[in-house]
């Protein structure tokens, strides 16, 4: 009686998620599950190990190793003090200072080079928009201790090798740019003839490139703005100044993506948003996402290692953005293969249930997977509605604990997938021949 007339309790608000950062639910998971596999057989396939660092980092790490006039250092960090120390610490905004930093600590290149991979959660402020977030998530790849242009086209085909996988096409899909971007003593002449050509256009530049002529000049040739367009078009290029050396790596580089049959473009105003790369730098680049068209990037690193306070190693890798992925699966009607189950079990009642759960271990431990139906809060449901939820679940069959069948030592089985296939009962001792029969079918 008294419990009527209280009001009833108040719901508290629900909470959203931060700005910018996304939750990743079924069925959408699925496909990241089927995309990541392809990786990790990729991986498997090149030589290349699982590596895992941590998410937060000291703010240095980046301020040294990304350089402090790049957008993301400038403005783009999620950065903040230890509430506990006052150490200053920062969410990791890209994932190779950090296995950078590890190979060094843990003097990993003791024994020779080192290729690693990542699966990494990276935190950029960044405006969010279609194709740009606030969390996003990067398959990134690493190779240390490798000098070589044959790591850097080994890295590009295997780009090529996981588009092909994912069955995307390079040329009507996908295309790839590249570009060297030498060592710093040529970058230095070139950036000389770079800051001359803005002064003399001084009067187009924009706020942005105004504010980087003097700290990155180099920058400006990647503005998004088109009233700059025709002016970065006729600045002089960094091609032009650079020597021998990077030359003949760049030949090295194109040589064998020519011999692999992998068509490109040469990008003369490709450069990336870290300070840290030299030599070669490429994209993999999509019409298909408007503005948010580059899909994956990298390039080599050769002095980021001794800057962080490592014995010097020459190094490559290149991030690819699974979101972008994702959306470009979208936008060319790619599916992913769902992990349907192979068998839902459909449960009328508690009596059914310990019959059901030792089956379906059965069958699970015969290698199938099974969906077993589960009480909700409103109890077991009617079969009608339990065959609805084994129909939208995908599964091939479903297995039926009636009563009757039960008593009898038996389970129905109900082809879902095949018109034709009637239903018929099963010997419980025989669920495990039963499971080998399909798992080989
Ligand atoms: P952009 O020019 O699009 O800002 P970027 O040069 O900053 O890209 P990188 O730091 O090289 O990108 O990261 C490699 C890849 O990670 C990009 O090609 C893209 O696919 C993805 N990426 C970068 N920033 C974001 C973001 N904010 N949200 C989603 N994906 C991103
Ligand atoms: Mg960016």
């Amino acid at each position: 009686m008294i419990a009527a007339a209280m009001p009833a309790p108040s719901r508290p608000a629900a909470l959203q998620a931060v700005k910018g950062m996304n939750d990743l639910l079924p069925p959408e998971s699925a496909r990241w599950e089927w995309f990541e596999a392809k990786v990790r057989a990729l991986m498997q396939r090149y030589g290349y190990a699982n590596i895992r660092t941590p998410i937060v980092e000291p703010t240095a790490l980046f301020v040294r190793g990304l350089g402090e006039v790049t957008d993301i250092v400038e403005k783009e960090m999620y950065s903040f003090e230890d509430s506990m120390n006052g150490d200053k610490l920062t969410l990791r905004p890209e994932a190779t200072a950090g296995i950078v930093r590890a190979a060094i600590e843990h003097n990993a290149l003791y024994n020779g080079p080192l290729r690693v991979w990542s699966h990494v959660a990276l935190f950029r402020h960044e405006r969010p928009q279609k194709g740009r977030y606030r969390q996003f998530h990067q398959i990134d790849v690493e190779a240390l201790g490798h000098a070589g242009p044959d790591v850097d086209a080994e890295q590009i085909l295997m780009c090529r090798a996981l588009l092909r996988d994912l069955g995307l096409a390079e040329g009507r899909d996908v295309r790839l740019e590249i570009n060297c971007l030498g060592q710093a003593d040529e970058r230095l002449a070139h950036r000389a003839a770079l800051i001359a050509h803005f002064e003399r256009h001084a009067a187009v530049l924009d706020e942005d490139a105004r504010r980087r002529l003097h700290t990155n000049p180099l920058r400006i040739l990647d503005t998004k703005n088109p009233a700059l367009q025709a002016m970065v078009e006729a600045a002089p290029r960094l091609i032009d100044f650079l020597g021998a050396a990077s030359l003949a790596h760049f030949d090295g580089v194109r040589a064998v993506l020519d011999a692999a049959g992998l068509p490109y473009r040469v990008n003369p105003r490709l450069v990336r948003g870290l300070d840290y790369y030299n030599l070669t730098v490429f994209e993999w680049i999509t019409d298909h996402l408007g503005s948010q068209g580059t899909v994956c990037g990298g390039g080599r690193y050769d002095t980021l290692v001794e800057q962080l306070g490592g014995k010097p190693a020459p190094a490559v890798g290149w991030g690819m953005g699974i979101e972008r992925m994702m959306l470009l699966l979208d936008a060319t009607k790619i599916a992913a293969e769902g992990p349907a189950p192979d068998v839902y079990a459909v449960v009328p009642g508690p009596d059914a249930l310990a019959a059901a759960m030792n089956t379906c271990e059965a069958l699970r431990a015969a290698g199938l997977s099974v969906q077993m139906h589960a009480a909700g809060a409103a109890g077991w449901g009617s079969v009608k509605s339990q065959f609805k939820r084994a129909d939208a679940s995908g599964a091939r069959h479903a297995l039926i604990f009636g009563a009757d069948e039960l008593a009898r030592g038996e389970v129905a089985v109900k082809p879902l997938r095949d018109a034709g296939a009637a239903q018929r009962n099963l010997p419980l001792a025989a669920v495990a021949d039963w499971a080998a029969s399909l798992r080989n079918a």
